[in-house]
């Protein structure tokens, strides 16, 4: 397996190729990958910087199982451990996780299979790392390699520095044959640099991935009426994944309830609610229970749904490495999902006083300060400018933005791809998109305001200038006479909302200055001087007031997907991950989902070639798949195996024709002889797995008496028995009940034959 482009096949090469079709199911390598884990083989020092959804993991994952050793790898979060060990324990693959949520015994448990060498790799907390005596058992153990999760922690220069990171630079000194490969989302050229200091990597191969996601669609808009945008934005998302940050605890528990009022299936999250409460609404989330999540930063790092479909953020974060690394969540299937941050210049004068008052506090040294301020300075730029937001943050992270490529090749309809050269820039940000509109009479507008500020002689704040703007009666402004001045009503045209956020937007654009004491009141400026005499120019952006349009990206990952078949799988997934209380993306993710909703596999062998589909797997889920769709694909009149990619007829497709499938119309004429499977399968040519799956649906279709030919009555009376003890709706216990050796296909037909004649009385 080579980086895209390249063909040079050497062994090593296949030998990376093999694994990562066994255990995950992928046939190529994303950029970077196929180096960094030669990196990881060759023990060498490396530093990856791959945005989130990049890839990183496989990185640290392949190496050890490849050149079958142990490593180590240091996760600062014990929630993402745990899902991470999990992800990898249903693919085959052997790891285990350290950390202070085992108990003693099962602390003790890893610790023996550490030193029986059962597992490839091993997550440790980095506490856990440094205290205990573990060191020395990993040094007994001759561990080589140590892969250094979220390592942008370790530098003050980042947006998440944690002071335990720092103990992580003894490890070059303690294990001096030993590689350390750290790997981070998000680190700007500075943060790159201080990584590869503190942690002593010598030599080490830096490989820095593009940051652009250009399956993401950005939409930085004025935060007018918070409620009514997000819900908005959310109903453009239905049933799907969606997280709405806040800054403060208060605010995710006062918006998850208008969100819950007006019908839609929310809970909120943050530090501050009990372990059991945050546990249970991160599963809910995961199995797919639950749609939103309205949360701080709390939530994200352990959560790791590959479907999330919308970001919102409704303040601004507090850097743009925040706002990577939330925005980071979206999509990270590599499937469409856009990004709404709800802006408002308030939310700077917010941080600017958190971060003062936490300096004052906690005596932070000054050039942490500095470091906050100048981060804070860069996410309000980013927000308060009228240019492309893929280009602005690429930029940010030291990188040239290159817009998408002209002509996305229709070989592989799931590939994000890019918009078409008919479309400007990105074509996916609402800059790019002509969704931001300068309010027409900008100018005048502006010239009424800053007159009222004059006249009210600079001592009043934001929401008494309102007040006055738009002609209040208040018993204080008719105590000041303020009802008597000409600027009285002058804009009383204006909703309250959008009047503060014009007067926040000229505060940004700093033609108007806001005191920055207890209770602040807004001045004119020497720009407003400017502005007043027609001399400086003034932009009012306008919230979208149109539907945003469909990006390429959302119009290719769809495209000869059946959606109600997608749907469909959906549920049964959710069905499986409940069952096995593993998060959904565990079963399958959205894109392996979509790929089966296209080509609709019909057997074992077809859904092998589906993307995603490992080995153990195809062995594990493959069969129920396989019945979900054929079941699905012959009560909607669709072939199974669908030939080959769509037509180029673009998004809008016809509804396919209704087909018959002669495989199964023949299956069903031999049991209605009572052919047996084999004989059967052997016929039609197709998997015994998908004639058994005919054979349930001739059960339930064609109604037998009694179906003896194919499971003996003394196994019928055992499952049937165990159907009456445990219901009809999970497998699992009854396999459990009647014994392992009895297949679930036999159990399904029993099952399918019990429903049918139940149906019937
Ligand atoms: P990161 O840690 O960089 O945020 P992950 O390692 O979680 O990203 O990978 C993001 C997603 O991409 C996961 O769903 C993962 O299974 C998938 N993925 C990683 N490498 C490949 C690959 N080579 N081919 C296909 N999918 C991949
Ligand atoms: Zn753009």
């Amino acid at each position: 397996m080579t980086p895209s482009g390249s063909t040079t096949e050497t062994p090593l090469h296949q030998r990376i190729t093999e694994v990562t079709q066994r255990y995950w199911g992928f046939n190529t390598l994303r950029p970077l990958q196929a180096e960094a884990i030669q990196a990881g083989l060759e023990h060498r020092d490396s530093l990856v910087v791959m945005p989130t959804g990049g890839g990183k993991s496989l990185c640290y994952q392949v190496p050890p199982i490849v050149a079958d050793r142990i490593d180590i790898v240091i996760s600062p979060l014990i929630s993402l451990m745990k899902d991470q060990v999990d992800g990898l324990r249903s693919n085959g693959y052997p790891a285990a996780a350290l950390h202070s949520g085992l108990s003693g015994d099962e602390r003790v448990a890893v610790l023996n299979g550490l030193k029986r060498e059962e597992f490839c790799l091993l997550f440790v907390s980095p506490e856990r790392l440094i205290g205990g005596g573990f060191l020395e058992v990993v040094q007994h153990m001759n561990v080589k390699a140590f892969a250094i999760d979220e390592a942008h922690c370790i530098s003050h220069w980042g947006h998440d520095f944690r002071p335990e990171y720092r103990q992580m630079a003894q490890l070059k000194n303690r294990f001096p044959g030993a590689s350390v490969h750290a790997f981070t989302a998000t680190a700007t050229p500075r943060v790159q640099l201080d990584i590869v200091q503190q942690l002593g990597l010598i030599n080490p191969n830096v490989l820095v991935g593009r940051f652009d996601r250009p399956n993401l669609t950005f939409r930085i808009e004025p935060r007018v009426d918070l409620h009514a945008q997000i819900i908005e934005v959310i109903r453009r998302h239905p049933k799907e994944a969606c997280i709405v940050y806040c800054i403060t605890r208060k605010d995710t528990e006062s918006i998850a309830t208008v969100l819950k009022a007006n019908g839609i299936n929310a809970a909120h999250y943050h530090a501050g609610l009990g372990r059991d409460e945050r546990r249970h609404t991160q599963e809910a989330f995961a199995q797919e229970e639950l749609d939103v999540v309205v949360a701080t930063v709390a939530f994200g790092m352990g959560i790791d749904r590959s479907n999330v479909r919308c970001v919102i953020h409704a303040a601004m974060p507090k850097t743009v490495e925040h706002y990577q690394q939330e925005t980071g969540r979206a999509g990270r299937d590599g499937l469409e999902a856009e990004c709404v941050l709800l802006y408002s210049a308030a939310d700077y004068l917010r941080w600017m006083r958190l971060i003062e008052r936490g300096a004052e506090e906690s005596h932070e040294p000054e050039e942490i300060i500095k470091a906050h301020m100048e981060l804070l300075e860069h996410i309000n730029g980013l927000c308060t400018t009228l240019a492309c937001r893929h280009k602005a943050l690429s930029n940010y992270f030291g990188q040239e933005y290159q817009p998408p490529e002209a002509d996305p090749p229709k070989s592989d309809p799931l590939k994000s791809n890019s918009p078409d050269s008919g479309i400007r820039g990105c074509g996916a940000c609402d800059v790019c998109l002509d969704e931001i509109e300068a309010m027409p009479d900008s100018k005048v507008i502006a010239q009424k305001i800053l007159s009222c500020v004059a006249r009210l002689d600079h001592s009043f704040g934001i929401g008494y200038v309102v007040q006055v703007l738009r002609g209040a009666k208040t018993k204080q402004v008719i105590d000041w006479k303020h009802d008597q001045l000409s600027v009285h009503g002058l804009l009383k045209e204006f909703d309250e909302k959008v009047l503060t956020n014009l007067i926040y937007q000229l505060i940004n654009q700093g033609l108007l200055h806001r005191t920055s004491d207890d209770r602040p009141v807004i001045m004119l400026n020497d720009e407003s001087v400017g502005v007043l005499k027609g001399r400086v120019e003034v932009k009012f952006i306008e919230p979208r007031a149109v539907a945003p349009v469909k990006t390429k990206t959302e119009a290719i990952s769809w495209e000869g997907v059946d959606k109600g078949l997608f749907e469909h799988l959906r549920e049964l997934r959710k069905a499986i991950a409940h069952e096995r209380e593993v998060p959904a993306y565990v079963v399958f993710g959205d894109k392996t989902l979509r790929s089966m909703a296209m080509l609709r596999p019909g057997d074992l062998h077809a859904l092998k070639r589906v993307h995603g589909v490992g080995e153990k797997k195809l062995a594990d889920l493959g069969p129920r798949f396989i019945e979900s769709i054929t079941r699905y694909c012959a009560a909607n009149d669709l072939e199974v195996d669908e030939p080959g990619p769509p037509p180029n007829d673009d998004i809008i497709r016809p509804k396919p024709q209704r087909k018959t499938n002669p495989q199964r119309g023949m299956a069903f004429g031999m049991f209605e002889k009572g052919a047996s499977v084999t004989q059967v399968a052997n016929m039609i040519s197709r998997a015994e797995s998908t004639t058994l799956k005919y054979l349930e649906q001739f059960i339930e279709e064609r109604k037998p008496e009694d179906i003896s030919e194919w499971v003996d009555d003394g196994l019928y009376a055992k499952i049937a028995e165990a159907f009456d003890e445990v219901g009809m709706n999970l497998l699992k216990p009854i396999r459990q009940r009647v014994g392992e050796d009895v297949s679930y296909e036999h159990i399904k037909l029993v099952g399918a034959h019990i429903r049918m004649r139940s149906e019937q009385e």
